[in-house]
């Protein structure tokens, strides 16, 4: 593994709180920055199967192994898996993410969509969508070495992603602590030009100066790498942040959920472009036939294939 990947996850690592000692933890004060238990340590010294090594005063942590292990959590998780693979069991609808044969999708969504939300792995349309377009129309999946950049990553496609042969995938997110890189999207802690592919789904509705954030996945980008870029899209003009709205039922009201920022329309592509991307608008329809839609739940969603040229 190369050493900026490895520096990287210990950087993500070191930040996360969920992998800080409990014992030098400082009670009574809100952050404890100085405390960390390092992957490098664990690797170094195995300590991985039998508990956790804190750097700072050393103490090996034991908790209630097997339990708290990683590699439990990740047969249980599995199992949940297998039974919600035979609980929803069906044979009219098809989850592309999961590879999972269902009955119907759930409704899902701060306005309820009916169909939306898969009931083995959660993936959303837009996931579905996005996986499909990797799957066969990208090279995401052709093995070779490729460092991926997952903005907000979702937990399922997280897991997909990090399992991908050849793939450095890095997740961040700028408060979601199970992603590897704490980061805000407006300044990325990252090198020019390191990353073959970055995904970012549904995060620059949120973002007040979205345009930056653009340029910084552009800057963070190979030249020779692309993108997919999502944002629920409604019709008509892009209606900008406002900064005298300020309430979450205005927000709510105006942009369709409390803590967007503005609402896109079918200009976000002309917007892309502007900071510099060259930009496809892909379409439900353009990549997949009426009926296969249908059953994998998709209705007329879309998402923007992102290169630099
Ligand atoms: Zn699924």
């Amino acid at each position: 593994m190369n050493s900026w990947y490895t520096e990287v996850l210990r950087r993500g690592w070191d930040s996360n709180p969920r992998y800080r000692c409990r014992y030098t933890t400082f009670p009574g004060w809100p952050v404890q920055p100085l405390l960390h238990l390092s992957r490098d340590t664990r690797e170094r010294e195995n300590v991985q199967r039998t508990g956790w090594k804190c750097n700072e005063c050393g103490r090996l942590i034991f908790g209630l192994f097997p339990l708290y292990s990683f590699r439990a959590f990740a047969q249980i998780a599995m199992l949940k898996r297998l039974l919600k693979r035979m609980l929803f069991f069906g044979t009219t609808r098809y989850c592309p993410v999961c590879r999972g044969r269902i009955r119907r999708f759930k409704p899902s969504g701060f306005i309820l969509r009916q169909e939306a939300r898969c009931a083995v792995c959660n993936s959303l349309e837009r996931h579905r969508l996005a996986w499909i377009f990797f799957q066969d129309y990208t090279d995401l999946f052709n093995n070779l070495p490729k460092r991926m950049l997952h903005i907000a990553p979702e937990e399922e496609f997280s897991r997909l992603l990090k399992n991908v042969p050849g793939l450095q995938y890095v997740s961040a997110d700028l408060a979601d602590p199970r992603a590897m890189v704490k980061v805000d999207i407006t300044s990325l802690s990252f090198p020019d030009g390191v990353f073959d592919v970055v995904y970012c789904s549904h995060v620059l509705e949120h973002v007040r100066d979205d345009r930056k954030a653009m340029r910084e996945l552009q800057r963070v980008m190979k030249p020779s790498g692309w993108g997919v870029v999502l944002v629920p899209i409604t019709s008509g003009e892009t209606l900008e942040n406002d900064p005298s709205v300020t309430s979450d039922e205005d927000r709510t009201r105006i942009y369709g959920q409390p803590d967007h920022v503005r609402l896109y329309g079918r200009d976000f592509s002309t917007r892309l472009q502007e900071e510099g991307f060259s930009v496809r608008e892909v379409r439900c329809r353009d990549i997949l036939s009426p009926e296969l839609s249908e059953r994998c739940g998709l209705a007329d969603d879309e998402l923007y294939f992102v290169t630099k040229e």
